[in-house]
C-alpha cells in the first residue's frame, strides 16, 4: 500500500484511519481469538455506509487484501489481514426498534446491544449464547443460541439488510428486493459484500426459566442418552444444549463444585413460567443432579451470564460439525473426551437445532443443514499461549473420534481454517453451493470479499 493512497483515505473517512506506530494501533487490531496476532497495513475505522463504500473503493483494482470486521469474534481470526486494510465496523453499534417492531441493527452491533435494545422494547431476537460476539458475522453464517429451538436460527428472523457491494454501490435488500443476495447472505457469511444494516423481526420473549442443570462427568452416558430421546420429543418453547465442560471457579458455582469436571444442560424454556417445572421434571429425575441453577430469570440475563468469564484473548481453538443421531457410540466417545477436558475453559457444546428452525427448508436460505438436529462444537480453550498445543490436540482428538458419528460438513461460524479451504466451505453448503457460487459470480466476480470462509467466484 503507497502511503500517498493510504493518507488520502484517511482523508476520505469520516471516521479515523489507524497506521502502524499510531497510538492505539496495538488495541485497534486486537482479536477476541489469542491464536490470532495480525499486523494490517491500516485500519479504517468506519462510522458509516459512506466510509465503508472508501475502503471497498481503496482495495479494489488491487491486490490489497480487504478484512471485514463486525465483533472480531470469528474462530479463525478473519476479523483482520497481515498487510492489508480492515474495514472495522466497530464504532457502527447503533440498534433501534421500530413501532412495527422491526430491529435496525448496525452491521457493527454487538449482541449485547441486540439484547439490550429489544428487551427495553419489550422482546427479543434469537441470537447467539454471548453478549460480546458480533452480530455481522453471527448472522451472516446463521446463529444458533439459546432461543434456536424456539425462534428458529438468527438469519430466520432476518427481513432485510444494507449492503456495500463489491463495486461500491449500496443496496437495500430483502425477500423482494435482490432476493439472490437475501437468500445467500442467510448463512453464506461475508461473501457477497459488507452489511452496514440488518432489519431483524423482533418476538415477544423477555423472561425465561434458564440456567444450567449439571451432572459429574461420569454420568455423560446417563445423561447423554436421556438428553438425545428427551430434547428431540420437548415443546419448541424448551431450548437447552447439552455440554461437557469444568466449573467455573467462581461464585455461585458452590466452592465443592468448582474446577469439577461435568455433563450437563444449559436449559432456556421460553413458555409460560408456571409450566417450566413439569417440562423439565423427567431430565431432573436422570441420574443424580449436581447443581441445578435453572431459575425464573430476565432474558438479557441469561445472555449475559458467560461474558465475564470469557474476556477477549484467550487462545481458542475450534471444531465442529452437525449431528443427525447421537449413536451409543458417539455417547461413548464424549464420556471419554469430557473426562480428559485439558483446562478449564475447554468445553464440548451441542446445541439442538431441531424444532423452528428445521421447519424451514434446506433451501429457502444458505444454511443448508435444516435436517441436522445439533450443531456441534468442540472448544479448546486457555488464556496462556503455552497451553495452545495442548488444547488444539484435545479438540482435534475429540473431533476425530466423533467425526464418523457426524453428517460431514460443519457451521462456517465455528470453524477455524483447518484443511482444504475449498473442501471445508463446500462441505457446509451442500445442495446449496451452485447457486452459492453463482449469487458470489453476480456480486463479487473478482472475489474481493475472500478474507472469510471462502465461497470463490468459480
Ligand atoms: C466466545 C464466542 C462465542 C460464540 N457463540 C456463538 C453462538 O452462541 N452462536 C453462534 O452461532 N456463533 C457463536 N460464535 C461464533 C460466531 O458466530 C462467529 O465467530 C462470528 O463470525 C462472529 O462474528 P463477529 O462479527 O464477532 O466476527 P468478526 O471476526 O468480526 O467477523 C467474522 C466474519 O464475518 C464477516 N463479517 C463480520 N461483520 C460483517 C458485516 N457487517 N458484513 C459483512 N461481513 C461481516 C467478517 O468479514 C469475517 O469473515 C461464538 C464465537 C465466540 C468467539
Amino acid at each position: 500500500m503507497d502511503g500517498a493512497s493510504v493518507a488520502d483515505l484517511g482523508k476520505r473517512l469520516h471516521g479515523s484511519l489507524v497506521t502502524p506506530g499510531d497510538p492505539g494501533y496495538d488495541e485497534a487490531r486486537a482479536l477476541y481469538n489469542g491464536m490470532f496476532d495480525p499486523r494490517p497495513a491500516a485500519i479504517a475505522r468506519c462510522v458509516d455506509p459512506e466510509d465503508v463504500r472508501a475502503a471497498v473503493a481503496f482495495v479494489r483494482g488491487t491486490e490489497v487484501d480487504l478484512a471485514v470486521r463486525g465483533g472480531g469474534h470469528s474462530g479463525a481470526g478473519l476479523g483482520s489481514v497481515d498487510g492489508g486494510l480492515v474495514a472495522d465496523l466497530s464504532p457502527m453499534r447503533d440498534v433501534r426498534v421500530d413501532d412495527a417492531g422491526i430491529v435496525h441493527a448496525a452491521g457493527g452491533a454487538l449482541l449485547r446491544d441486540i439484547d439490550a435494545a429489544t428487551h427495553a422494547a419489550g422482546g427479543a431476537v434469537p441470537v447467539g449464547i454471548l453478549g460480546t460476539t458480533g452480530i455481522g458475522g453471527l448472522a451472516l453464517g446463521g446463529g444458533v443460541g439459546n432461543l434456536t429451538r424456539t425462534l428458529g436460527l438468527t438469519i430466520d428472523s432476518l427481513v432485510g439488510a444494507d449492503v456495500v457491494l463489491a463495486d461500491g454501490s449500496s443496496v437495500r435488500t430483502d425477500e423482494d428486493h435482490e432476493p439472490d443476495l437475501f437468500w445467500a447472505l442467510r448463512g453464506g457469511g461475508g461473501n457477497f459484500g459488507v452489511v452496514t444494516s440488518f432489519r431483524f423481526r423482533m418476538h415477544p420473549v423477555t423472561s425465561v426459566v434458564a440456567g444450567p442443570m449439571l451432572w459429574p462427568i461420569d454420568q455423560t452416558p446417563e445423561v447423554l442418552s436421556a438428553y438425545r430421546e428427551f430434547i428431540g420429543a420437548a415443546p419448541d418453547e424448551l431450548g437447552g444444549y447439552f455440554v461437557v465442560l469444568v466449573v467455573p471457579p467462581v461464585p455461585p458455582f458452590p466452592e465443592e463444585l468448582q474446577l469439577t469436571k461435568v455433563c450437563g444442560v444449559i436449559w432456556c424454556f421460553a413458555g409460560p413460567q408456571d409450566r417450566a417445572g413439569e417440562a423439565l421434571a423427567p431430565m431432573r429425575a436422570v441420574g443424580k443432579v449436581a447443581l441445578d441453577g435453572v431459575t425464573a430469570m430476565p432474558l438479557t440475563a441469561l445472555q449475559s451470564v458467560f461474558d465475564p468469564l470469557f474476556p477477549p484473548g484467550d487462545q481458542w481453538y475450534w471444531r465442529t460439525g452437525f449431528v443427525r443421531e447421537i449413536h451409543d457410540e458417539a455417547v461413548a466417545v464424549h464420556a471419554e473426551f469430557g473426562a480428559r477436558i485439558p483446562t478449564p475453559k475447554s468445553s464440548m457444546h451441542l446445541y439442538p437445532v431441531d424444532g423452528a428452525a428445521a421447519r424451514v427448508r434446506p433451501e429457502d436460505t444458505a444454511w443448508a443443514y435444516r435436517d441436522a438436529r445439533w450443531c456441534q462444537v468442540i472448544l479448546g480453550v486457555d488464556p496462556d499461549a503455552a497451553n495452545t498445543e495442548l488444547v488444539r490436540s484435545w479438540a482435534v482428538g475429540y473431533s476425530d473420534a466423533i467425526r464418523p458419528h457426524t453428517m460431514g460438513g460443519g457451521y462456517v461460524n465455528m470453524m477455524m481454517a483447518e484443511g482444504d479451504a475449498l473442501d471445508r466451505v463446500h462441505g457446509s453448503y451442500r445442495g446449496n453451493w451452485d447457486r452459492l457460487v453463482r449469487v458470489k459470480r453476480a456480486y463479487d466476480p473478482e472475489n474481493l470479499f475472500h478474507v472469510n470462509q471462502n465461497i470463490p467466484p468459480g
